[in-house]
């Protein structure tokens, strides 16, 4: 007999839910029941398991309405129970989420502390939950920009429906998010709220001009491209005067210094405040909406920073989270790169400003900067919204070093036979020489290699590319090997995620 049919027939028995979950915990036959998987509705119960080459949900009775709803095969089973198993596919992650309210995202604009765990192959949120639902954290599980979804081949009702599945899974009834992430246009914003997500990240780098402030020709021409009634409004609102923060801080404009704000940002803001009230305020449900503001050349000085925020204020616009562009380099997976005092004493202003209208700084590119963890932790006293997408991926390559590292070798030289392609979309540092020579390592020292900046930067980046690629039969070259390889050393990868999520977790003093 095997193990679903034996554990169907403790469930034909009338053993109970908490039974149920001791037994798939605890007996070595049940190792691939999901123990906090196992739910009731109803008559029914349901339950999660590992499965050879996926992830199956299995439904006992047929006692309610959602045994017929969830689309799947008829098992044949003893027990006297009619039993499904259904594929965790998007169709059936809808049918979850009306009979399982938990399972479905929420806003969490009450949440003092968020923290984004992009998930780009959709199998890390378990790992995710089991570190985050112990902190103090709240998870915004699906998080994505049309960036990632282009590279990565998948949609956001798949994204969703992944964390979705998560979630059941862990039994995670405190509320997630699932973010749109740097959305640019009115038909991203308005696809992402109509598939469900809760929060919104406005990209506004395409509205900010990046003029340096000597180039004064260029200041003048763009400045005459706002409306004079405009242009007149700011500065009776922002000359010949002091802003005072609750902190004690203040905020004052010279002339030149509010032209080139203007020039700089002010249609990205008349961008986001259209967004706002077209599309934000009228969704029919929550939407914490956050506006981004990092990628871009220009750094944000923290005047620049309440220039853009008051405005927004201003106009009635509820902001939740706000994504200014640090001094310094934030790159992708890699520590902070800057001068850590200046940081410190701009991230302080940046804080105050921030917590002089009520939102929380967001940290885009938000894995790895340990070196200001400590500073961002201590000055944001447990309001903070933290970013993090491709360090998730990165921790997926060392369970492939681990396990297949033949399949390493192949990606790694892909990837850099590929790099030049990734870098049209990625801007980082690296550079190849760095890079060890594969040949030569150990495999102790290929098991470092995810430590080595310029291997991590180059893995980083064209993780599209492998997923995407095709061998000449047009059969995917990594893709499947890859899904299997995670699949098969889901608690290895669980264990890094853990390990890895925890201490950025822990500096950031949100343990
Ligand atoms: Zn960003």
């Amino acid at each position: 007999m095997n193990y679903v049919e034996s554990f169907v027939q403790l469930i034909a028995k009338g053993a109970s839910v908490a039974e149920l979950k001791a037994a798939a915990q605890n007996r070595p036959e049940f190792k691939a029941v999901y123990p906090n998987s196992v739910h009731q509705y109803e008559q029914s119960v349901l339950f999660m398991v590992k499965g050879e080459s996926g992830k199956k949900l299995i439904i006992a009775n047929d006692g309610s309405p959602l045994f017929v709803e969830f689309s799947g095969k008829l098992l044949d089973s003893a027990s006297g129970l009619k039993v499904k198993e259904a594929d965790l596919n998007v169709e059936n992650s809808l049918v979850l989420r009306k009979y399982f309210p938990f399972t479905n995202p929420v806003s969490l604009a009450s949440a003092p502390a968020t923290f984004g765990v992009g998930d780009r192959l959709g199998v890390a949120s378990g790992g995710h939950i089991r570190v985050l639902r112990n902190s103090k954290a709240k998870p915004i599980l699906a998080q994505q920009s049309i960036r990632e979804l282009n590279l990565t081949g998948r949609t956001y009702p798949e994204v969703l429906a992944d964390a979705v599945w998560a979630v059941f899974q862990e039994d995670y009834q405190d509320g997630f998010g699932a973010d749109g992430d740097h959305l640019k246009t009115p038909a991203e914003v308005k696809m992402a709220l109509d598939y469900g997500f809760t929060m919104i990240t406005l990209d506004c780098s395409e509205h900010i001009n990046n003029v340096s402030a000597d180039d004064t020709d260029k200041i003048n021409a763009l400045y005459n491209e706002i409306a004079p009634e405009q242009r007149a409004k700011l500065e009776q609102t922002f000359l010949n005067k002091e802003f005072k923060l609750k902190s004690g801080l203040t905020i004052s404009f010279s002339p030149e210094k509010l032209k080139l704000n203007i020039v700089i940002y002010q249609k990205a803001i008349n961008f986001a405040i259209q967004i706002y009230n077209d599309l934000i305020r009228t969704n029919p449900k929550p939407v914490d909406f956050e506006v981004s503001i990092d990628e871009t050349l220009t750094p944000t000085d923290p005047a620049s920073h309440y220039f853009v925020a008051s405005q927004l204020m201003e106009a009635g616009v509820k902001v939740n989270s706000m994504a200014p562009r640090f001094c310094g380099e934030f790159q992708k997976g890699i520590d902070y790169i800057g001068n850590l005092a200046q940081f410190e004493k701009e991230y302080k202003e940046h804080q105050q400003i921030a917590d002089h209208f009520g939102y929380k700084l967001s940290i885009h590119s938000g894995s790895d900067k340990f070196s200001v963890f400590p500073i961002i932790g201590r000055e944001c006293k447990g309001h903070i919204h933290v970013k993090t997408a491709g360090t998730n991926w990165l921790e997926a390559v060392r369970v492939i070093i681990e396990a297949d590292p033949a399949l390493y070798w192949e990606m790694h030289k892909f990837a850099l036979e590929n790099l030049a392609e990734a870098k049209k979309y990625y801007h980082i540092s690296a550079d190849m020489n760095r890079v060890p020579n594969i040949e030569t390592l150990s495999d102790t020292e290929l098991k470092d290699l995810m430590n080595q900046n310029d291997a991590r930067q180059l893995i980083h980046i064209t993780y599209g590319l492998i997923l995407q690629a095709k061998d000449a039969a047009g059969n995917s070259r990594f893709r499947d090997r890859i899904y299997a390889c995670l699949h098969q050393h889901e608690d290895l990868y669980y264990e890094m995620l853990q390990k890895h999520i925890g201490k950025h977790l822990e500096l950031l003093n949100l343990t």
